[in-house]
């Protein structure tokens, strides 16, 4: 071979190894960002023992009907509206599973997206006023006295609070969640080999990650409020219940959002999110949040800024 065509060739075969090598081109090409969610409607089945998970009750219907009417629509909408999105429901019957069932599922399926649909409600507002006086009569220290009792009327009214409002894990629950990772997501590689726990490797990538999905997880839960207020309704905020914690939002490995679509303890807002138009609307919006947030993370791929983290 001529002197420079034997060193073109060995910059042109340089260049290709390098490029072939490059992981981020590889991303570029072949990674879609979002392929699969999870979609949970929250409750399900009849309460029996296990009462805790049951959920709330409005006059017209009950929380575990109302989010798998939501979750069912979430679905066909996002079917019809992003087709190379595949959908995994943690239930579509009014069944009972445990939140550790839904999780595995939602583990299981290693989904990238978990989305889970609740509503709210909040006690009636008690009231008391004084009607009238009785009189009882009481013995002390052997004399009768007579004594003047108010005789009271209790009611109740329905508390006004009302709309939207999209939780993700507090960030108190972190630990939770990198344990989530932990178990869930390396399960299939030699890694395992190793014990994970004491890998401090490991602990750094799944710490990561777990900053990663917790940004994620905002991003999605304020892009959910926004269209909510865009759609007309009223958004309580993205929020993150740092005491309690929600556990299934910890337990799963992925970015988590738990929306709760309104309340049913208010009669207005209980109509809207018992018809069908207003489900329909639900749906719509976390729909185009959902859009706003796939688009974010092709965005964040393609300009290879940002860590993304693989998985
Ligand atoms: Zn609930």
């Amino acid at each position: 071979m001529h002197k420079t065509a034997a060193i073109l060739f060995w910059i042109f075969s340089f260049v290709i190894t390098v490029h072939a090598s490059d992981p981020v081109d590889k991303n570029k090409v072949q990674k879609q960002p979002l392929k699969r969610v999870v979609i949970d409607a929250g409750h399900g089945g009849s309460a029996g023992a296990a009462g805790k998970f049951y959920g709330a009750s409005g006059k017209r219907m009950e929380e575990k009907d109302v989010a798998l009417a939501i979750a069912l629509k979430l679905q066909a909408t996002i079917n019809a509206e992003m087709p190379d999105i595949d959908v995994i429901m943690t239930r579509t019957t009014d069944e009972f599973n445990s939140p550790i069932v839904k999780a595995n599922k939602a583990n299981a399926a290693k989904g990238e997206l978990f989305i889970s649909i609740h509503c709210n409600d909040v006690n009636a507002i008690r009231h008391s006023e004084i009607v009238g006086y009785t009189t009882k009569t009481v013995k002390k220290k052997g004399k009768k006295t007579t004594k003047k009792v108010p005789e009271y009327r209790y009611w109740t009214s329905p508390n006004p609070a009302s709309g939207t409002e999209t939780y993700i894990w507090g960030v108190g629950k972190t630990k939770d969640k990198e344990e989530a990772l932990m178990e869930n997501n390396f399960s299939d590689t030699a890694i395992l080999v190793i014990n994970q726990n004491e890998n401090p490797a490991m602990k750094m990538i799944n710490s990561l990650r777990t900053q990663e999905f917790a940004h994620r997880s905002r991003r999605l839960a304020e892009a959910v409020e926004e269209e909510f207020v865009k759609s007309g309704r009223l958004s309580r905020g993205a929020k993150q219940r740092d005491e309690k914690g929600i556990w299934v939002l910890q337990a799963v490995a992925m970015p988590a959002i738990l929306v709760e679509v309104g309340f049913l303890s208010n009669p207005e807002e209980e109509e809207f999110i018992t018809s069908e138009d207003g489900q329909q609307k639900t749906a719509d919006v976390i729909v185009r949040a959902l859009k706003r947030y796939r688009f974010s993370l092709e965005a964040q791929q393609s300009n290879g800024k940002s860590a993304e983290i693989k998985k």
